[in-house]
């Protein structure tokens, strides 16, 4: 079912935008809080699958609505694909934060004394209406709207009174679009960890109101307790990234963080081979994992008639079978897109000090969109977003 919903091509993904685009002005600013229901027709562009692994860019997105639109007139939709930009380079500046996750989430499974009301919520077993159609939609689909994912962590926390990082985790496992910055600080951002002591509550009345009239859930929490957390460190400098050396032979490396290396990397002599590691433990579910698994086929395409060398799939991510193929296509450097606070970024760390042993330089290359406004992630999203008019045009 999920397939259907989003199939993994780039050329689908194009489609959807082009789609979306007469549509990302008024009809988006307007109708972009309702969530109409599965399978109904709605002002957001289901996107994100495409723009997590970067099927499209977040530059290519906005540039193709500006064409269309004024930036006023386009705002709100080019403030929401830039929340997730902002998102990416607020974790960027602390790793930790994703590390402290992972922590907290592993604590809470081990302990955590009522496992079942984890279970009963996953299941769509509390009773609460909206709640559970959402549990049983995420799961079936793969997308909820974005509106019913603030309701449902609120919902989650406030109400079920359930560890924040546990529903963290059930999202995880589920969306296509799961992704380590946008999901972790989205569920911070509503419990009142992000944003310091600003909650998200989701109301009978609003649910009802955005849900067209489809949900009014009863007994919903009316004060948000805090959960604990711990000390924010405070931001590093977002990593050097380097340039690769287009005189040295290189191997081209794809993974599910940037799936369109055909527009970060020009075409060259220089690049003997290429590998898409479609490895599904970079993943956490069964929907990601089916999405990118046909992504990656339709990525080792693209690779394959764009930079006109032998291209193949690799299901796991391993340094050995890296340093193997590296060897035998005569490289000294391996070329990918930069990894952004992840599980790809945590194995690229791992394999660093073994790539050097063997001479073979990873080279990481940033995007400029994300060289121009990541460095801006380290307040809020509002000054962020008083800097989005002048970067775009700097961008161009
Ligand atoms: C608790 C919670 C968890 C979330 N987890 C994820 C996640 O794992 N992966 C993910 O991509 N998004 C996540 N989001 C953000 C957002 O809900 C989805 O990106 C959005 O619903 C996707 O639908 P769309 O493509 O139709 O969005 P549209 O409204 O059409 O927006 C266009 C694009 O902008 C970006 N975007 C929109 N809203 C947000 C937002 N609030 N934060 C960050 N980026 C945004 C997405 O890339 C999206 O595709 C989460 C939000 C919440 C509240």
């Amino acid at each position: 079912m999920m397939n259907d919903v989003f199939p993994a091509s780039r050329n689908a993904a194009r489609a959807r935008l082009a789609q979306f685009i007469p549509g990302a002005g008024q009809n988006y600013a307007f109708g972009r809080n309702t969530d109409p229901g599965p399978g109904q027709p709605s002002a957001v562009s289901k996107l994100s699958p495409y723009l997590r692994y970067r099927m499209i860019t977040e530059q290519e997105a906005a540039q193709a609505v500006l064409e269309q639109h004024s930036l006023p007139a386009a705002e709100k939709f080019i403030q929401e694909i830039l929340w997730r930009t902002y998102w990416k380079g607020w974790l960027e500046m602390r790793p930790s934060v994703w590390t402290q996750f992972q922590e907290e989430r592993d604590r809470q499974r081990d302990s955590f004394p009522n496992a079942r009301a984890i279970r009963n919520a996953e299941a769509g077993q509390t009773g609460i209406e909206g709640f559970d159609d959402w549990a049983r939609e995420l799961v079936e689909t793969g997308y909820l709207h974005n509106h019913a994912r603030m309701w449902f962590a609120s919902i989650w926390i406030f109400t079920l009174r359930l560890p924040w990082a546990l529903g963290a985790d059930f999202f995880l496992r589920h969306l296509v679009d799961a992704d380590a910055a946008s999901n972790t600080l989205s569920w911070r951002w509503v419990a009142g960890l992000q944003t310091a002591g600003k909650t998200y509550l989701a109301t009978t009345d609003n649910i009802a109101r955005y849900t067209n009239g489809r949900f009014a859930p009863k007994g919903l929490a009316t004060t948000a307790v805090i959960p604990p957390d711990l000390t924010v460190a405070n931001p590093r400098p977002i990593p050097f990234a380097a340039q690769w050396d287009r005189q040295k032979p290189a191997l081209l490396l794809v993974t599910p963080d940037d799936l369109n290396p055909e527009s970060l990397f020009a075409p060259s002599a220089s690049i003997k081979a290429a590998f898409i590691a479609a490895d599904a433990s970079t993943l956490w579910g069964d929907n990601a994992r089916g999405f990118v698994a046909t992504a990656s086929r339709d990525a080792a395409e693209r690779v394959n008639t764009a930079f006109q060398c032998p291209t193949d799939i690799l299901d796991t991510l391993n340094v050995e079978t890296l340093i193997t193929q590296a060897k035998q296509a005569g490289a000294e450097q391996i070329i990918t897109a930069y990894a952004p606070v992840g599980p790809v970024a945590d194995l690229f760390a791992k394999f660093s000090p073994r790539l050097e042993q063997e001479g073979i330089t990873l080279v990481q290359t940033r995007r400029s969109w994300d060289e121009k406004f990541w460095p801006h992630a380290t307040k809020g999203f509002f000054p962020f977003k008083e800097k989005i008019p002048k970067i775009l045009g700097e961008i161009g």
